[in-house]
């Protein structure tokens, strides 16, 4: 299996503007930080990383000290899903920065496995607006991407905590949710898989929509279907890197990743693609944002 980087000049290198009103950080996998309105966001932390043979024969310990130093601060922490390459780190960084944990009733049996104390779990099935501070979280119910020779990845649900540290086969799926963030006047959406329910996306819109990169590979006219429905202005691949390699290592893509044809399709769309280097960052004026849309 060939694994090859991202060409470099494929990075957004803008810095975050100084009066930007909302900043997203990118953690690798689906991981992101998303910081707005006195409000900070984490979705999918994920930096522990284990090696592959690692993760398909151990159990999975998070790295407590990597997650403190990455992301020192958390008030939400939300899951789309309870694959370990999207859950296996939050139990920590809600017990170590004391962040609600926001996710499916999968999910949470995962935060109370890890240790997570019942106050700091929000169970949700999504359409339901959870108030953070000066923002909302609302989940939207969607589905996982038919990956291994069409079929869901470990699907079913955690109906009890599992093991803890866990192996990566009992993390099953559980339901899978995007998330609509509402902060400082404008919204992030976030879809976590490779796929969507166009009618559970009706009715919501994104300034910035983070979106799988292999979500292409399994679903016909994904990337479209995703900013027809949600007119995004702009939208940061994730999930197109391999995640068995050390955080600090640089960042392979997965296999069946086209992040050039991923990003064409994005612009052909009508909206703007941008791919952040692990720890990159990007930032939004909203009224910069709402002033060049009145130009368009
Ligand atoms: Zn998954």
């Amino acid at each position: 299996m060939l694994l090859r980087p991202v060409p470099p000049q494929m990075y957004h290198r803008e810095p975050v503007p100084h009066d930007a009103d909302v900043s997203l950080r990118y953690l690798g996998t689906a991981g992101f930080v998303v910081e707005g309105a006195g409000r900070t966001v984490v979705i999918d932390p994920y930096v522990t990383r284990p090696g592959l043979w690692e993760t398909a024969a151990k159990r999975l310990k998070p790295n407590r000290q990597l997650i403190h130093q990455l992301i020192p601060h958390a008030d939400d922490v939300i899951i789309g899903h309870s694959h370990h390459d999207h859950v296996l780190d939050a139990p920590d960084l809600c017990i170590m920065t004391g962040a609600r944990f926001i996710g499916s009733p999968s999910a949470c049996n995962v935060a109370r496995a890890g240790g997570v104390p019942e106050a700091q779990i929000v169970e949700t099935t999504g359409h339901r607006r959870i108030i953070a501070g000066d923002a909302t979280i609302c989940g939207i119910p969607s589905l996982h991407g038919k990956i291994y020779g069409g079929r869901i990845p470990l699907p079913g649900v955690i109906p009890v905590p599992p093991p803890w540290p866990p192996r990566y086969s009992e993390q099953r799926c559980g339901l899978v949710l995007n998330w609509h963030i509402e902060m400082a006047g404008m919204s992030v959406v976030h879809i976590d898989s490779a796929d969507l329910i166009e009618s559970h996306l009706q009715g919501y819109q994104a300034d910035v929509l983070c979106l799988c990169a292999i979500g292409r590979r399994y679903r016909k006219d994904y990337a479209r279907t995703a900013i027809e429905m949600l007119k995004p202005r702009y939208v940061i691949a994730c999930h197109w890197d391999w995640f068995f390699t050390d955080y600090h290592a640089e960042p392979l893509c997965l296999p069946g990743v086209n992040l050039p044809g991923f990003l064409k399709e994005i612009s052909d769309a009508g909206a703007t693609p941008v791919v952040l280097p692990f720890e990159g960052r990007f930032g939004v004026n909203v009224a910069r944002l709402r002033g060049q849309a009145a130009h368009h």
